[in-house]
């Protein structure tokens, strides 16, 4: 690691910890406003729940990634990367798996005619869908359980034969936990989707998925001047004097030791409690408290298509997976899968589960057991590469009256921000409500704090401390 005194170039020093997206975009905010940033990532490569890894001769996302037409935000970053233009637009089908037959559920049409429900039953689950698109405030809705909404107005038996296991599926057992703001977040997003424009839905990528869109992106800040550290876990964040402006003393393992001048920790909360122990005490268990949805999530690749759709929802409660996603339905196999076609099949749980933890091989036995019952025509002998990726913190669980229980941005330790994707508050985890957020929370709490501490004026003092 440099010295750090090769790095105070008269300017506040930065320090952003995390390289997934949240962590890339407030280095870019940081640095298009001149400062000196620094970004720390754990893993080898950036990126975090977006980065890829190699499936034979396919690099591709480790989790399954699509861009929304009403993703504004992204959109606009991919502006600024020069991607924007090459987003491939493909119209998508939803299919569902139910009572052991796989139908078709890709518009209203055929929703309406979805057999396992009574037209009385159809007409209520249509009618808690369009309610849910109509409700402005989510507060409201944080207020009570998803179960008791859902069950008071879907009726019982909706509420059971599709509802339960599809909250089970998303869910796991933390569904019990859960407010009905998840269920409010899912429709929007869908319903402001097709509000954008198309009446079809309509899902997008960029060719060579997110491992392009973050090469372009670490090279563009790198050009930027921001210092780029993989491999770089960060085990503490102390200050180490009592002034409110800078010194914050970070240490990287093996005695690698580096002093910033303020420090955003973009990663999951229980983690970040651990990492700054100078935080109060009801700082840290707020941050605790906040529980995290985990997945296990594997790709396959095959030499034939499975089916036609890109999500099925799977409502039969011996189904082991939240889902079957066929990516290759909406990225192109012949140009960017090798000709052949990609699956993923994930299972989402609450963070302290013990399947999080199940061993690759059994979660394969059982996906391909699965897949023989589900679809007659499916082989084992068309898998051509099989890995399962995990994720402890992947989405925080919107539970009962969540957003009066999360702790701040701007933490008891000056110059320490604690800045990740549990505040989403009005929206379900995707790349555009973490970069919306990022944007938001350093122009409205960040960047008002930094300046009320001296802003500018650290760069006296900490470059004076650091030469
Ligand atoms: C299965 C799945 C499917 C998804 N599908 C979509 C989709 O279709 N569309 C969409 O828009 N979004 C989707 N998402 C969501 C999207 O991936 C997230 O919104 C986004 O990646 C969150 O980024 P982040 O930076 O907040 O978190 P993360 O990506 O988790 O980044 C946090 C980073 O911090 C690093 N880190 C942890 N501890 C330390 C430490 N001590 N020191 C340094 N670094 C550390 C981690 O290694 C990680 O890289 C999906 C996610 C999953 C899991």
């Amino acid at each position: 690691m440099p010295d750090d005194r090769e790095h105070a170039q008269g300017k506040p020093r930065w320090l952003v910890i995390g390289g997934g997206v949240m962590g890339l975009k407030i280095a870019d905010e940081l640095a298009a406003k001149g400062q000196d940033v620094t970004i720390a990532e754990a893993a080898p490569t950036f990126g975090g729940l977006t980065s890829a890894w190699k499936l034979g001769d396919v690099t591709w996302d480790r989790f399954y990634h699509v861009t929304l037409l009403s993703d504004s935000v992204l959109r606009r970053q991919l502006e600024s990367l020069g991607l924007e233009r090459e987003l491939q637009w493909v119209e998508t089908k939803t299919g569902f798996y139910a009572g052991g037959k796989l139908m078709s559920m890709s518009n209203t049409l055929e929703f309406l005619r979805f057999p396992p429900l009574s037209m009385l039953q159809r007409i209520r689950l249509g009618g808690t869908i369009f309610l849910a698109s109509k409700i402005r405030d989510f507060r409201k809705m944080e207020q009570q359980s998803v179960e008791t909404w859902l069950r008071r107005w879907s009726g019982k038996g909706a509420f059971e034969k599709v509802w339960l296991p599809l909250l089970k599926a998303k869910l796991g057992d933390a569904y019990r936990q859960t407010s009905a703001a998840f269920i409010w977040a899912h429709t929007q997003r869908m319903y402001k989707a097709r509000r954008s424009g198309a009446k079809k839905e309509m899902f997008g990528y960029v060719p060579g998925g997110y491992a392009r869109i973050l090469d372009v992106w670490t090279k563009q800040l790198s050009d930027r001047g921001v210092r780029l550290l993989c491999g770089h876990g960060v085990n503490s964040v102390r200050k180490t004097d009592d002034s409110a402006v800078g010194r914050l003393e970070v240490d990287f393992g093996e005695g690698r030791v580096e002093t910033f001048d303020n420090v955003v920790s973009t990663i999951a909360s229980p983690l970040i409690a651990d990492q700054c122990d100078q935080l109060r005490e009801d700082e840290k268990s707020r941050l605790r408290a906040i529980k995290y949805l985990g997945v296990v999530c594997a790709s396959m690749l095959l030499k034939n298509p499975i089916s036609p759709y890109y999500v099925t929802n799977i409502t039969d409660t011996w189904v082991p997976l939240t889902g079957v996603i066929e990516m290759s339905t909406i990225v192109d196999s012949k140009s960017q899968l090798g000709g052949h076609h990609l699956v993923y099949l994930p299972k989402y749980m609450a963070d302290d589960h013990p399947d999080l933890a199940e061993p690759d091989e059994d979660y394969k036995q059982r996906c391909l057991e699965t897949l023989e019952k589900m679809y007659d025509h499916f082989s084992r002998e068309d898998v051509l590469e099989f890995k399962v990726a995990r994720a402890k913190y992947v989405a925080a669980l919107s539970t009962i009256d969540y957003s009066t229980r999360l702790p701040p941005v701007v933490t008891s330790v000056p110059g320490f921000y604690a800045l990740n994707s549990a505040h989403i508050l009005e929206g379900n985890l995707n790349v555009n409500e973490t970069l919306l957020l990022g944007e938001q929370k350093l122009r409205d709490e960040v960047w008002p704090d930094f300046l009320s501490r001296g802003g500018p004026a650290q760069t006296m003092k900490t470059v004076g401390a650091h030469g």
